[in-house]
């Protein structure tokens, strides 16, 4: 079977934003640098279900050294698709992080909300060190200060599908980040 592409839903996409080797030099570039920077420390590896597992995976195996993964799904209410900074654990960690060096792959920083909650409440629990990586920022529209160790790519305030992105749970593997046509969004959330 063949993978999804863009031509397959070329009618809902507006503009391929991040090309899928655009994001694999970017993840590799920051993988190189993060295996240097946590020789010897046995990092663990936490990403946010379930937009962020893709960049995990890539991030993870681009990866020198040996690493543990964790994974955390959080719910944060607010209004549409905007978080609201009240985050609630859905599923928690299996790893207890006291002691450990954790490095956060996440997939898109838009308010900066989730993860400023996820970096204190890692540091709450006893983690060594907590880091950021994060492929996609919206920086246009940082409501927090998030303070991302490694950068992927700056993107406008757009909406965003694709590599582990969803608009109402598809469009997650697509193998690039594009922009989808507005038509999409009728009479939907965005
Ligand atoms: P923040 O707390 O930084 O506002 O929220 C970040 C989360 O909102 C991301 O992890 C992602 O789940 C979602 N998000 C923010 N911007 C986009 C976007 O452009 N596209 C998609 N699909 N999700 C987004
Ligand atoms: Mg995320
Ligand atoms: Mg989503």
């Amino acid at each position: 079977m063949e993978r999804m592409r863009i031509a397959d839903v070329q009618d809902m996409i507006d503009h391929e934003l991040v090309s899928k080797a655009q994001i694999a030099a970017k993840i590799e570039e920051a993988a190189e640098q993060a295996s240097k920077d946590y020789a010897g420390k046995a990092p663990l590896l936490v990403a946010v279900l379930k937009g962020a597992v893709n960049t995990l995976a890539a991030f993870s195996q681009a990866m020198s050294i040996p690493v543990e993964m964790d994974f955390m799904s959080l719910s944060s209410y607010g209004s549409g698709t905007e978080s609201s900074g009240t985050i609630t654990i859905r599923q928690d960690l299996s790893t207890d992080v006291r002691g450990r060096h954790v490095l956060i792959v996440e997939d898109i920083i838009d308010s900066g909300r989730t993860l400023a909650w996820l970096a204190e409440e890692l540091k709450r629990r006893g983690a060594a060190s907590v880091e950021i990586f994060a492929l996609l920022e919206k920086p246009s529209r940082h409501e927090v200060d998030v303070d991302v160790k490694y950068h992927g790519y700056v993107i406008p305030d757009e909406f965003v599908v694709g590599f582990g992105l969803d608009y109402d749970e598809r469009f997650r593997n697509l193998d690039s980040i594009a922009v989808l046509k507005p038509s999409v969004y009728q009479g939907g959330q965005a």
